[in-house]
């Protein structure tokens, strides 16, 4: 593959850390996971002068940890938030048209049990409102399974106390790899994202927020980062940033944990993703991916450091446990577990209230500096998030006097520079890989894995193994390259986990390559004995944390 010039190789590292000391900008965004993304393509395709500033790799946060769903959340209509419902419900089919390849349509199976939470009027009525408010279309609209039609479905459903289901339409996404794309179409829109450079404090011009101070972590330069407007859009560390700007007051964050399990895909086959209940009446999902089923979530109150954030035996064993009790002859045990991640949702804390039963809503704090800061809110509604905040900044910057600056269009910007138009096309394509993927010596599950990463990048790749001789090593080479050259992969672990999902969704692919892997990073950015030795550590440390004992 040849070596592509672009802002998103680590090779203009250094440029985009120059010109970020260059210029004042119109907007700093702090934290580059989904939502941080968000605002910097939004801003940037509007025309405003953005940086955005990460300060571990884009979506090491909350935004790699999550179910990967692009849902409407089928639970908030529960809460009665029949609002939040419609707004992100009708935003799914948005997200998906800007990435069908990324963001791809999944049949949900919710069963109805004697004890579960919906009996088979209100999942009934319950599918039906949620495909209204969301505004589904006829063919994709829910459908009510009866227990024979539901088993027939998922064979491995427990048929005690089954009493039938609900097939609805939901969206199964890679949130990393969608805050990677959301990072780097705002970079084609002209932002400078950093990754690995962390806001140490705000500066400040007669009291008003007027930029910040950062260090690049990867060499320990400091330096100050000058702008009009400061969004902070750290997550779970919304709340140390406000500290910073002295401006912790009233509202604050809650930090609930959420843990996740893999499971190679034959100790759980299902057809559908499940949403099925738990004994102590809290939902969960399972949901196959190529190779693997994970299943997910828990929702404890987290107190420790965001920063050391896994999944533990607890967590493990409660996950395992739901999971037997709805799938007959499961018997998943902590010997079939691969992987786990786990992450944390920054909640707005409401007094008296469980994590569980907690709202999902956005909100926007507004400090006397003028510092925007914006936590809650979910992936799924990323987009609607940034049109909110990007829309107070610009009437600001406009009072000032600058601009004008163009009206939100993200809604049109597709998050590839080589889009699909729809999924049919995505499949069509799957097809044409399919027989590329076994002359390459590829198992058949890589090519819709490899559509799902990579989009139409990924016969590229698929060609590159193959000149290489073919194979997983090959391919696994060839995806490292364009992480280097297009993804501002820094780390093994910005590759192994937030690029290429091996460390989720294929952990047996890691050993036999991490050497090789580690050899070409050391080489491209020149890394000492001590360092690339480090990199190997943490590598290992973190697949020995993909399973608790
Ligand atoms: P983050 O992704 O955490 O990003 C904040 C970033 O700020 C981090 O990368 C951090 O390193 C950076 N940062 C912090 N401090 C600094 C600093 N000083 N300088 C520079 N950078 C800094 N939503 C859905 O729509 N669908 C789902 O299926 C779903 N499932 C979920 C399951 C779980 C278990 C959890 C926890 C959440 C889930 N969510 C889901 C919610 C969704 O994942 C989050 O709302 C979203 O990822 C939050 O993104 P964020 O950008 O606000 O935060």
């Amino acid at each position: 593959m040849s070596l592509k010039q672009n802002m998103t190789s680590h090779l203009h590292r250094e440029k985009t850390a120059d010109e970020l000391q260059k210029r004042t900008f119109d907007l700093l965004v702090v934290g580059g996971g989904i939502t941080g993304a968000g605002i910097a393509l939004d801003a940037a395709s509007r025309g405003l002068q953005v940086a955005l500033l990460e300060r571990r790799d884009f979506a090491s946060g909350t935004s790699s940890k999550s179910t990967k769903l692009i849902h409407g959340g089928l639970r908030y209509l529960k809460q009665f938030e029949f609002l939040l419902v419609r707004e992100v419900g009708r935003e799914r089919a948005v997200v998906h048209a800007l990435a069908p390849h990324l963001v791809v349509p999944e049949k949900m199976l919710l069963p109805i049990t004697q004890r579960g939470t919906f009996g088979k009027f209100s999942t009934a009525a319950g599918l039906f409102l949620y495909d209204l408010l969301a505004g589904v279309k006829k063919e994709d609209r829910r459908r009510m399974l009866s227990r024979r039609a539901a088993i027939a479905e998922e064979p491995l459903l427990d048929p005690k106390g089954l009493l039938g289901a609900g097939l609805y339409a939901e969206y199964r996404t890679d949130d990393a790899r969608l805050t990677i794309e959301v990072v780097k179409t705002a970079i084609r829109h002209g932002a400078h994202c950093l990754n690995y450079c962390t806001v140490e404090g705000f500066y400040y011009e007669n009291g008003r927020i007027a930029g910040a101070d950062c260090q690049d972590t990867l060499n320990g330069h400091s330096f100050t980062v000058r702008a009009a407007q400061v969004v902070n859009a750290a997550g779970p560390w919304v709340d140390f940033l406000r500290e910073r700007d002295h401006s912790k007051r009233g509202k604050h964050l809650f930090l609930s944990k959420g843990a996740h399990l893999v499971v190679p895909r034959e100790r759980l086959p299902l057809r559908h993703s499940v949403y099925f209940d738990v004994e102590d009446g809290r939902m969960m999902f399972a949901i196959p991916r190529h190779r693997t089923t994970y299943i997910g979530t828990t929702d404890t109150h987290f107190e420790g450091s965001p920063d050391e954030v896994f999944a533990d035996t607890g967590d493990v064993h409660y996950l395992l446990e739901a999971t037997n009790a709805v799938f007959t002859g499961a018997d998943l045990t902590h010997a079939d577990v691969e992987s786990t991640w786990a992450g944390l949702r920054p909640l707005i804390y409401e007094e008296g209230k469980k994590p569980g039963e907690m709202s999902r809503k956005d909100e926007v704090f507004e400090s006397p500096s003028g510092l925007l800061s914006i936590a809650g809110g979910k992936l799924t509604g990323y987009r609607l998030m940034a049109r909110k905040i990007v829309d107070k900044v610009v009437q600001r910057l406009e009072r000032s006097g600058a601009g004008p600056f163009r009206r939100c269009a993200t809604h049109t910007i597709a998050l590839s520079e080589r889009p699909f138009a729809n999924a049919r096309e995505v499949w069509q394509f799957e097809m044409h890989l399919s027989g590329k993927i076994k002359m390459a010596g590829l198992p058949a599950w890589k090519g819709p894995a490899l559509t799902e990463l990579y989009g139409r990048g990924s016969e590229d790749l698929v060609r590159c193994a193959m000149e290489a001789g073919g194979g997983g090593e090959a391919l696994a080479m060839a995806e490292l390259q364009h992480g280097l050259e297009q993804e501002l992969v820094v780390t093994a672990l910005d590759f192994m986990e937030r690029r290429s999902a091996k460390m989720y969704f294929d952990i047996p692919s890691i050993p036999p390559v991490l050497d090789r892997v580690l050899d070409v990073l050391a080489q491209a950015f020149n890394w000492t004995p001590q360092r690339r030795a480090a990199e190997r550590a943490s590598v290992l440390q973190r697949l020995g944390r993909c399973c608790p004992a």
